[in-house]
């Protein structure tokens, strides 16, 4: 990507600011558009560096048009999914740091796909400036970004913090550090590293389980070395240290998760600790042997949570059918399309 080009060229500053201010922040969409760099300079330019890392952007929109799902190749052919969420309030776009995922949690369609590769921080800044000219051309902007879409973060973790570096620049996407949530299964010796860094992104857990034995068998490749009482462990620590608030996922998946015995199990963990529990029913998918939970499932773990002040929230699930939701990033192309 041109940081590089930037560096190894020498380039003089306000040449720099240029390059950035078209690119990140007036969108534009080749760069023929580079009006502010001589016709010469553009050639160059063009020689060295692709427009763009990312390619045959598909585009797939749910029925109510508040989701689109966007399907894209790497120069190497993998494909690459993003999904942009639609709000009165927000535009959240969950973005992807790998093609596919060695993880293989059992619950995730994207973990039962071929592993392809960790992207480089230009795919995954690729990913954002795709959907920021298309929000563009209507006058709106993305508000919200989320690393929830293929991949784990803390397995691609030098380019996911170069990609966050240009996120938050203001010289370039210039996004407030709030506004970037980073979704981690927790690799502890990563996650640490990862919160030293101190880059004021929120951080969200992956939880899925109460228990270490239900953890191993729903994530067996993580659980099993990062045992949830380190990670839990590490993350106190971190509240201690900075008193910020950890949010927790906990995908609901019939009778394997979601009773009351476990969120009793769940509010015990938590306990002492400041935390927003996430609770997400499953979407189902072909692939996956799991089932959502009943309505009145849901209610009653809630209400175990409540009476124990535990946080919690029901997260709204987007683009079921167009297999955009959270967990369905599997390189299927929906039936829905347009
Ligand atoms: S939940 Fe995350 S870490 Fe697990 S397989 Fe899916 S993408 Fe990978």
């Amino acid at each position: 990507m041109f940081e590089k080009f930037v560096k190894e060229k020498a380039l003089p500053k306000y040449k720099i600011d240029q390059l950035y201010q078209q690119f990140y922040q007036s969108n534009i969409d080749s760069w023929d558009a580079l009006t502010t760099w001589s016709l010469e300079e553009r050639e160059n330019l063009k020689k060295e560096i692709p427009f763009s890392t990312l390619n045959n952007f598909e585009e797939f929109i749910s029925k109510d048009k508040r989701t689109i799902k966007t399907l894209s190749l790497t120069k190497e052919g993998y494909p690459v999914e993003t999904v942009l969420m639609k709000s009165k309030e927000r535009n959240t776009l969950c973005i992807s740091c790998m093609s596919g995922c060695p993880v293989g949690c059992k619950f995730c369609a994207t973990g039962q796909m071929k592993f392809n590769k960790p992207l480089t921080s230009s795919e995954i800044i690729d990913q954002i400036m795709y959907f920021k000219r298309k929000l563009n051309s209507s006058k709106e902007n993305i508000t919200n970004i989320v690393f929830m879409g293929m991949g784990e973060p803390m397995l691609n973790l030098n380019n996911v913090v170069d990609a966050i570096n240009i996120i938050i620049d203001p010289k370039r996407i210039g996004l407030g550090r709030r506004r970037i949530t980073v979704s981690t299964v927790g690799y502890i010796d990563q996650l640490k590293k990862f919160l030293d860094k101190d880059l004021g992104v929120k951080v969200a857990i992956s939880l899925h389980a109460p228990t270490q034995k239900l953890r191993e068998s729903l994530m067996p490749t993580v659980a099993k070395d990062n045992t949830l009482e380190d990670l839990i462990d590490l993350l106190i620590t971190y509240q201690k240290k900075r008193n910020k608030k950890i949010t927790y996922e906990y995908l609901l998946l019939k009778d394997v998760n979601d009773t009351v015995e476990h969120a009793k199990e769940l509010a015990k963990l938590l306990r002492n600790q400041i935390a927003l529990v996430n609770l997400i029913n499953f979407n189902p998918s072909k692939e996956l042997p799991f089932q959502p939970s009943s309505r009145k499932r849901i209610i009653a773990f809630q209400e175990v949570l409540d009476s124990r002040e535990i946080n919690n929230t029901l997260r709204y699930s987007y683009g079921n059918e167009i297999n955009a939701a959270c967990g369905q990033l599997a390189n299927i192309k929906p039936e829905a399309s347009s």
